[in-house]
Parts: C-alpha cells; sequence; structure tokens
C-alpha cells in the first residue's frame, strides 16, 4: 500500500502532482507535517521531507505553505521559492488559499478535519490549493478562489477539476444551532438526527463550486471522514484537538 493518497480524477493529468500524507502509527509524532502546533520542529521537516521523497518528483520542485487563519485571503505565488517549509516563518502570512501557473511549484495545506480542497484547470495550466474549515466555507473562499483563477489567469470554470481530500464528514460534525443561521441557504447540508445537527461540509464546498460555473461531475469527494478513520487521519475533533496534520499538495511538472 502507498504511503499517501492521490487522486485519479487528477492523476489522470500526468503533469499533475497531488497527494496527501497519511497519520502513520510507526513514524516519528505520527508522521504530522505541522511546523506550528508546538512539536519538534527538526523531527517535522525529517517527516516532510520523507513524505516528499515518496512522491518520487525529484529535488527541483519549491513547496508553498500559508500560515493558514480561517480566512478568505487568497495568495497568487509568482515566485520560485520554498515558502514555510524549512520553517514556519516564511510561510505566506494570514492566508488560507493559494493560486499558480508556474510549473514545479507544489502549493500545499495543512489539516487535521478542515477540509482542504485542490482545483487543477488543465486548459490554462492553473492550480490552486484551498483550506476550507467551516469559517473559511462561511466566508466562501473555495467559490472566491475560482473567481480569482479566472480574473487572473482567464480560467473558465467549466474546465476546472475540483478533488477534495479527507475532511470531518457529517456523520462526525456535530453542530450548535447558530450554524443553522450561517449556513441557511444551504439547508441540504444540515442535517438534523435525535434533535443534534451535523453539517456537511463537502456538500455545501461542492453547490459553492457549482454556483461559479464548475460542472457537478468535475467536482470529486474523497469518501475519507477523518473521525471516522482516525487510525489513518488526524482528526482534531475526535482527538480532542491534536497537534499532528495531514498535508495535500498539488503541483505541475514542466
Ligand atoms: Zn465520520
Amino acid at each position: 500500500m502507498k504511503d499517501f493518497i492521490s487522486y485519479p480524477a487528477l492523476d489522470a493529468f500526468t503533469n499533475c502532482i497531488n497527494a496527501t500524507s497519511l497519520k502513520m502509527q510507526d513514524k516519528p509524532l505520527l508522521f504530522s507535517q505541522a511546523l506550528h502546533t508546538g512539536q519538534d520542529p527538526k523531527i517535522i521537516t525529517q517527516n516532510r521531507k520523507a513524505f516528499l521523497d515518496t512522491l518520487e518528483i525529484g529535488k527541483d520542485f519549491k513547496i508553498v505553505l500559508a500560515n493558514q487563519t480561517h480566512s478568505d485571503h487568497i495568495a497568487i505565488i509568482d515566485t520560485y521559492e520554498n515558502r514555510g517549509w524549512e520553517e514556519l516563518e516564511s510561510a505566506i502570512p494570514d492566508t488560507d488559499a493559494l493560486i499558480t501557473n508556474k510549473k514545479e511549484i507544489l502549493l500545499g495545506i495543512l489539516s487535521a478535519d478542515c477540509l482542504p480542497i485542490l482545483l487543477f484547470d488543465p486548459k490554462k495550466e492553473v492550480i490552486a490549493a484551498i483550506h476550507a474549515g467551516w469559517a473559511g466555507t462561511h466566508k466562501r473562499i473555495a467559490p472566491k478562489t475560482v473567481l480569482k483563477m479566472a480574473e487572473h489567469f482567464g480560467s473558465n470554470p467549466k474546465d476546472i477539476i475540483a478533488q477534495f481530500a479527507p475532511c470531518i464528514a457529517p456523520c462526525c460534525y456535530e453542530v450548535g444551532e447558530e450554524f443553522q443561521e450561517q449556513f441557511k441557504e444551504y439547508k441540504e447540508a444540515l442535517i438534523e438526527h435525535h434533535d443534534t445537527c451535523y453539517l456537511d461540509i463537502p456538500l455545501v464546498n461542492n453547490l459553492q463550486l457549482q454556483e461559479v460555473g464548475l460542472l457537478k461531475e468535475n467536482i470529486h469527494q474523497s469518501g475519507i471522514c477523518t473521525a471516522c478513520e482516525n487510525e489513518r487521519f488526524f482528526s482534531y475533533r475526535k482527538e480532542g484537538g491534536c497537534s499532528g496534520r495531514m498535508l495535500t499538495f498539488i503541483g505541475m511538472k514542466s
């Protein structure tokens, strides 16, 4: 079995690199990829390099990570340099979506329940990586990223492939009353069961992406719940807060 997940909808394009790291019981710090949660940065950096090595993409790729803040801030990456890879300080500040049309740059999202979304426009050769928790979803970060791709690179939303990485699914994502108001336009994503409300974050993002023109058949779910499959995935909710994070990448070969 591979030590990471990759996605058939993106693998169909031979120049598209895509992967999500796993939680691994036999690795230091369970193979966490997060520098921002207070764990030993030396071990995290080793884990990151080990993950990159398993992708077998050579040494030329630069890696860009953001200091994610549940915002709707989007950055266009046009310089070929590592950001936030070997040290936290150089991460793109206060940003939750990254876009580039440059080859050999990996855009990455760290997560443990939140929804990472990868976008790929094979026609204009533009990629994006998005961090969508409930707050980012409420701020419509995914559709805003699509609009930015259209505005800046001329992407047609009909050409864009969206791939969702594992996140907490409605089976496990219990939410408070206030979410009824916040997500009232997406009633089908609020599931009531025995007086408890559950929110379907992937469904809200799916609908939002369709609202800006993505085709339903181009939006691909992971079908994995991080809380249900907590052995293989970090789940902040299931673990009652955790330091571990998976890393989800997208990039293009030259
Ligand atoms: Zn679940």
